[in-house]
This record gives C-alpha cells, sequence and structure tokens, in this order.
C-alpha cells in the first residue's frame, strides 16, 4: 500500500486526514512535510496493518494523542497514556496568566493540583525556571506519567500523590494552579469522552465539587498577595468567582479561551483570615 492509498483508506473510514497524517508520522517516523512528498512511497506489510488498526481506533473515538502516545503542551511535547487526559488548547490560557505572576514573583513556590500529565507545571517550570513547582495527582498512573515527562524534559518538579490539597498539609504557596475535573456528571458531551479517564473529566453532579474543594482549601495553603488561578467550564465562571469572594478571596476575574468562552478565574488571597 502506497502513503496515497493509506489516506484515502483513512477517509473512507471517516479519519480526519491531519489525524491519519499524524499516525502515518507516527508510524515511519518522518515528519509531515515527508509524507507531503511521498505519497507514491510504499509501505510495509506489518505497517500497512498497523496503520489499519491505528485508523479503526481513530474512527472508534480514541484520541489521537493516545494513538501516538504525545501530545504537545505550550512547546513542550509530553508522553500521555489513557491515565491522564489529553492535554487541551484552551489550558494554556491558564500558563499564560500564571507566567504573567511568575514575571512578578519569580521565585515564587508554586502548587499545579491534579496535575494529570504535568503538563501545565512543565510549562511553568520550563518558561519560568526560578520558580519552585510542586504537582500533585491522587492517581499514581497519573503521577507516573507526570514523572516520565519531567525526567524526560529534564524539569525539576516535586511531585506528591494525593486528593487536592491532602498531599500539601502543612505547605503555603505563593500561586496555585489548578484545571480540575469540572465537567456536569449528565453533560452530553461526556459520551464523546469515554477514552479519557472519567475522573479527570467530572468529579459528577453539577461540575463544580473539585473546584470547591480547592478553593475552600485553598487560605490554609496560600501566603499573603498569593493568587489561585483556575480552569472552570464555560458556564461556571460565576459560580467559581462567587465561591471565591466568599472564601475571602479579592481582585477575583475571569478570562476568556481561545474560543472566546469564560475559561479561567483568578482571584488574590490577602491573608486577612
Ligand atoms: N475542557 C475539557 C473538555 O471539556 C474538560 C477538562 C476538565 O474537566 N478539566 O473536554
Amino acid at each position: 500500500m502506497r502513503i496515497g492509498q493509506a489516506l484515502q483508506q483513512a477517509r473512507a473510514l471517516g479519519v480526519a486526514r491531519l489525524d491519519a497524517q499524524g499516525l502515518l508520522t507516527h508510524l515511519l517516523g518522518r515528519p509531515r512535510e515527508w509524507l507531503l512528498a511521498h505519497d507514491e512511497e510504499v509501505l510495509t506489510t506489518p505497517q500497512a496493518a498497523e496503520l489499519h488498526r491505528l485508523l479503526a481506533r481513530r474512527a472508534a473515538g480514541v484520541p489521537l494523542a493516545y494513538l501516538v502516545g504525545e501530545r504537545e503542551f505550550h512547546g513542550l511535547m509530553l508522553q500521555v497514556t489513557p491515565a491522564v487526559l489529553v492535554p487541551r488548547p484552551e489550558t494554556e490560557v491558564l500558563v499564560e496568566w500564571a507566567l504573567e505572576r511568575l514575571a512578578e514573583m519569580p521565585c515564587a513556590d508554586v502548587v499545579d493540583l491534579g496535575t494529570g500529565s504535568g503538563a501545565i507545571a512543565m510549562a511553568l517550570k520550563q518558561a519560568g525556571p526560578a520558580a519552585a513547582i510542586a504537582a500533585s495527582d491522587r492517581c499514581a498512573r497519573a503521577l507516573a506519567v507526570a514523572r516520565g515527562n519531567a525526567l524526560t524534559h529534564g524539569l525539576d518538579i516535586e511531585f506528591a500523590q494525593g486528593d487536592w490539597w491532602a498531599p500539601w498539609k502543612g505547605r503555603r504557596f505563593d500561586l496555585a494552579v489548578a484545571n480540575p475535573p469540572y465537567v456536569a456528571g449528565d453533560d452530553p458531551h461526556l459520551s464523546a469522552l469515554v477514552h479519557e479517564p472519567r475522573g479527570a473529566l467530572t468529579p459528577e453532579g453539577d461540575g463544580l465539587a473539585a473546584l470547591r474543594c480547592i478553593i475552600d482549601g485553598a487560605p490554609e495553603h496560600l501566603r499573603p498577595g498569593a493568587w489561585v488561578l483556575l480552569e472552570h467550564g464555560h458556564d461556571q465562571a460565576e459560580a467559581v468567582r462567587t465561591r471565591l469572594e466568599q472564601r475571602g478571596f479579592t481582585s477575583a476575574r475571569t478570562r476568556p479561551d481561545l474560543a472566546g468562552l469564560p475559561r479561567c478565574t483568578g482571584a488574590a488571597w490577602s491573608g486577612a483570615k
């Protein structure tokens, strides 16, 4: 089978051209530019069989990132497995905001709660190497992925296992960031995300339980002047801001994601409580 035919086969299966090229790139170990110029190149029989298997899984909805085992986030190529959520571009909004905080306080103590693949923690350490970055996740398999990524990129990050603030008893930070599960338990779009860990997508119920837990525990773990920055659902900004204000945070504000949806809310801790 030639590359051109492989791409036709992908189309027949309903796999997007870019995804099919991504699978071929992975399979052949060649960049996309090479593929484009080698339509006539012939795949070996085992390569063609493996491609067919991958295309069928992609057609069944398995994220491309799991099939190729990696996904780029904020310029870093990260290993991903089905134990972690696939890093999403909207989360770069949270990273950019956190980097603005780090620009004002380069040596900040930062914590990333529910780090998953380690995407946020690593993007921050890479762009703000003077900061001390801590990251936690309740899931041992996710932490193993994050640790592997940190090792690959030579980024010094302190990892710990546990739910939200649990691993950080007695510790205080200058910046806390999180992209917790926030999809409501009955949200119909969860059915399109069945290949990702459900616990990383939804805390069930109205989708706010993890956000509430992080906000409620934050004052005990923040220094005066610290900020907390949280990713949330497009319809949760008001609930998150209200909770932050009730808990004594000030300057609460929300930023949109790349699609213009309110996606990230942050607030400052004055230390008054
Ligand atoms: N933004 C993701 C989605 O809607 C959800 C990520 C999350 O729950 N943290 O697919």
